[in-house]
């Protein structure tokens, strides 16, 4: 395990070291959140301190936050790379409480919403080119929560353009984020089900539209969990014909309900009949799993995409692969102006996430029901429930 944390000493429960370490000319931001300690610890009540906005940024009070399974594999270090404390929360919708004095496209009391990223490098190709997700500065892309994607450690030269190894998410009353890192929510949707769509909407709208899914193709999703059923109602929105792979019998009768084809995983016979049948597969099961029965589900020259498992998976059987010309890919959750026009694009469509809303305290049971598929489809924290003492 990598703990990069600046001060793993720190305690629980009292003001503690403030998030970011970026000097500040004004007093402190009093923050609260719900936060792990530990790999092993449940998420409790924190209270910590944010580094008031600049010229260029605003301060949010946060409304809802989704509860995305990543959360989950950060705070039980799955990845090998969490910063302690880990205050989680990626999915954020909240209302401008200060903007800064070179804030130009947004005001004291709109509703905006944050997604993955906080800040990127900017100056890089891919930055450049608008792609701040696949940001190749010396520390990648900063993270709402959990601090640089590179952290200083590995980064070339340990250097930290951020000027703070953790970030502390939207599991809080709070949040200071740069002007062009928000997004506009659309009055069309409802806040607590635009929330979502910051991470689970953009992570599948980006690979469908990168790959060119357009009305009348057929594609497959493969889990229909938080981010499978968001892609599966995209992606008829789009105009194709969709299919959901599941390994959860009771979600057959559901997938009627988004007027969908529903497959069960170990139906054998049903994959026979979908050999080379579909011209855009996304996987968004999350742990690693054999993706090759999916590869022979495509059509020649079509591409199976791989967002959910970030780890190594099985081998992949490149004789249907070469065969066929197909391709296997990756993608990573997805740019700033594609989570804006996700949000637009739901609210044009009249979709959103199927959500059941929670109060703060009962997230650590909601972790252990999302883990068990027990969850339809996407938990989010009505942050109201955060009790603040001013
Ligand atoms: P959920 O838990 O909400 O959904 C995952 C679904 O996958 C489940 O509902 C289930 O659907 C299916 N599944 C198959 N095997 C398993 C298994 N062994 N354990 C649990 N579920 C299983 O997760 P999310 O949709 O929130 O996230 C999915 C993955 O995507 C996570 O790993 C997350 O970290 C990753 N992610 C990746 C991003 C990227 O940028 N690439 C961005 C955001 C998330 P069914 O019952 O239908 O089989």
């Amino acid at each position: 395990m990598i703990d990069h944390a600046p001060d793993s000493t720190q305690s629980f429960g009292i003001i503690d070291e403030p998030a970011d370490a970026r000097p500040s000319s004004g007093s402190m931001l009093k923050a609260v959140g719900f936060a792990a300690k530990h790999s092993f610890s449940k998420l409790k009540r924190f209270e910590f301190e944010r580094t008031p906005a600049e010229a260029n940024e605003v301060e949010l009070e946060i409304l809802f936050c989704g509860v995305c399974h990543s959360d989950i594999h950060q705070v039980k270090n799955e990845w090998s790379n969490t910063v302690y404390p880990c205050i989680p929360g990626h999915e954020i919708v909240g209302r401008i409480t200060r903007a800064g004095s070179a804030v130009t496209k947004h005001r004291v009391g709109d509703l905006v919403g944050v997604g993955c990223m906080i800040d990127s490098c900017g100056s890089c190709g891919p930055c450049q080119a608008g792609d701040q997700n696949y940001c190749e500065g010396p520390n990648s892309w900063l993270a709402t929560y959990n601090g640089p994607m590179v952290p200083a450690v590995k980064a070339p030269g340990e250097v930290n353009s951020y000027g703070r190894d953790n970030t502390y998410g939207g599991y809080s009353n709070n949040l200071v984020v740069k002007e062009s890192f928000l997004l506009k929510i659309p009055s069309a949707l409802r806040p607590e089900e635009a929330a979502p769509i910051l991470c689970a909407g953009v992570t599948t709208y980006s690979p469908l539209k990168h790959w060119g899914v357009k009305s009348g193709q057929k594609v497959g999703i493969v889990g229909f969990g938080g981010l499978g059923h968001l892609a599966c109602k995209i992606a008829k929105a789009m105009g194709a014909e969709v299919t959901v792979f599941t390994h959860t019998e009771e979600k057959l009768e559901e997938a009627g309900r988004f007027g969908i084809t529903a497959v069960l995983e170990k139906d054998k016979e049903a994959f026979e009949g979908l050999k080379s049948s579909f011209d855009f597969i996304l996987s968004t099961v999350p742990e690693k799993h054999d993706i090759n029965p999916f590869i022979e589900l495509l059509k020649r020259d079509c591409t199976l995409c791989v967002v959910g498992a970030l780890e190594a998976l099985p081998p992949v059987n490149n004789t249907q692969v070469a065969f066929h010309r197909r391709q296997v890919a990756g993608s990573l959750i997805g740019n700033l102006a594609d989570t804006q026009e996700v949000l637009d694009f739901c609210a044009e469509h009249g979709i959103g996430p199927d959500i059941e809303l929670i109060n703060i305290d009962d997230v650590n049971d909601a972790y252990d029901k999302v883990e068990k598929g027990d969850v339809r489809f996407r938990y989010v924290i009505n942050m109201a429930s955060l009790e603040v003492e001013d």
